[in-house]
């Protein structure tokens, strides 16, 4: 059986190979494909900027959901007709990394990340490690669980690093997918105000229109805007999602003093001073990457516990021979998360 599946060069261009339908091998299942979204990552790889090591010819695309059509030998907790999701680090499971959860962080040598060092999403079918899958309940859809794999997972391990609550107001700096889900996680974490910044209208308007933000601000009106919201003092938390050395400047401004700023958004510089900000105004700075597989376990239960569905997020769909379509739109960043979705049989 054959199956069609997507590379990304490089250079801005998507292109279509037909490949066999692959066999799974021991503890490993064949996924038929039903949503993968994009993340900022794919993005890197459709314009030639990947950040991290790839292997070239190999199909693209690692926020996966589908459903188990294959089992190879060995399988111990999952079975054919599961529906399921992919974390998207596949590491060695026994190195210190993997031990301790953070799977991302593998350095061992059969570490291999879907779309990246091995076979992704954006195909008909997809191998994966039983142990990278994670069972998606049947109250939530495949693309409501697609974003947990990468992204919003990562703003999940991200919120639970630095504590997120009712006790705090929040400041998202880029409003990029990412920092949209910021803006949706912080809501239902019960944080209020919730503030958004972009230099973007599209998604600053998306995010008061879908109600994940009290307010929003351009960068320019941001410093007055959150000050007036937070008694002048700024905000508890911010993250910047946008990698931007501005942005980071003020994602940390933006932080009151013993408050919190995380850096989600990756690429470029941070500049500030260490006296001002770490020492005297005691803030903290951290970064956050990715989630531990029992974390995203956590947040599904989280995510049927308060009716939210990370679906909202995506606000094209396409078929999988539209992806050029598809990576374009994203690339001009007038979208929320994109997706492609394989008709229900
Ligand atoms: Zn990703
Ligand atoms: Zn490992």
């Amino acid at each position: 059986m054959k199956m069609r599946g997507v590379t990304l060069p490089g250079n801005l261009s998507v292109q279509f190979h037909e490949y066999d339908v692959p066999q799974p091998s021991f503890g490993q299942v064949l996924i038929r494909v039903k949503a993968i979204t994009l993340c900022g990552s794919d993005k890197m790889l459709y314009t030639g900027k990947a950040r991290f090591p790839r292997k070239e010819n190999l199909i693209n695309g690692h926020e996966v959901a589908g459903v188990i059509a294959g089992e190879g030998e060995g399988l111990r907790l999952f079975r054919k007709g599961d529906r399921v999701i992919v974390y998207h680090h596949s590491g060695c499971g026994v190195c210190y990394s993997c031990r301790k959860g953070y799977v991302n962080l593998c350095r061992g040598t059969s570490q291999a990340t879907y779309g990246w060092q091995r076979d992704g999403g954006l195909a008909e079918y997809m191998i994966a490690e039983e142990k990278d899958l994670i069972k998606l309940p049947d109250s939530m859809s495949y693309l409501d669980g697609t974003p947990l794999t990468c992204s919003f997972g990562a703003v999940y391990e991200a919120m639970k690093k630095v504590g997120v609550s009712g006790d705090h107001s929040v400041a998202v700096t880029g409003l990029g997918p990412v920092g949209l889900s910021c803006l949706m996680l912080a809501k239902a974490m019960g944080a209020k105000p919730v503030i958004g910044i972009d230099h973007n209208a599209y998604r600053r308007e998306l995010a008061l229109r879908m109600g994940w933000a009290d307010a929003v601000f351009t960068p320019e009106e941001a410093l007055e805007g959150v000050r007036s919201l937070t008694g002048n003092q700024g905000v508890e938390r911010a993250f910047d999602a946008s990698g931007d050395e501005s942005a980071r400047s003020q994602a940390i401004d933006l932080t009151r003093e013993c408050g919190k700023c995380t850096f989600l958004g990756e690429g470029g510089k941070a500049v500030f001073e260490p006296t001002r900000t770490l020492i005297h105004a005691q803030k903290t700075i951290q970064g956050s990457w990715a989630s531990p597989v029992w974390q995203l376990e956590d947040l599904m239960e989280r995510l049927e516990r308060w009716d939210l569905h990370p679906e909202k997020l995506v606000t094209h769909t396409f078929r999988l021979d539209q992806a050029a379509e598809m990576f374009a739109l994203m690339n001009s960043d007038q979208c929320g998360k994109v997706a492609v979705v394989f008709d229900e049989e």
